[in-house]
């Protein structure tokens, strides 16, 4: 895989340096049978260093996932080669099933066929919460 050279497929661009893999395993794209390359720590005169992710196929994001990992990063679609379509990220009210409940006596701890869903609950300090105990996610 050429990753300079994209036909279709998605660039993660500046995300903040050291949370590329972070990202990656939120986004479980281990489990996707397509190339993909992480580039770490590249000089970006902005941000002074960032990762980006590169996917070679045209496959479906969640959105979320970056949004919370990293509210800055961008996202660009390159559809025949070319930048098709950019989109900016925020972070997001919910978030379902991407975080674990850590209270074990959680209902979600117990009963496994219930959605994890975390509720944005302050935006200047990232906080999540779990919507059925309340319990911080981080
Ligand atoms: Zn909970």
């Amino acid at each position: 895989m050429n990753i300079d050279s994209i036909q279709n497929g998605i660039v993660i661009d500046h995300i903040t340096a050291g949370r590329g893999m972070e990202l990656y395993d939120l986004l479980h794209l281990d489990s996707l049978d397509v190339s993909i390359a992480i580039i770490k720590n590249v000089s970006s005169g902005k941000m002074g260093k960032k990762d980006i992710i590169k996917i070679d196929a045209d496959i479906p994001v969640d959105l979320d996932v970056i949004g919370y990992v990293d509210p800055n990063a961008t996202i660009n679609i390159i559809r025949d080669g070319v930048l098709a379509e950019k989109k900016s990220l925020s972070l997001p009210e919910r978030l379902v099933n991407v975080l674990k409940c850590k209270n074990p006596r959680c209902i979600s701890s117990c009963e496994q066929e219930l959605d994890q869903i975390f509720k944005l609950t302050d935006k200047e300090h990232k906080q999540y919460r779990c919507i059925y105990c309340e319990t911080k996610a981080n």
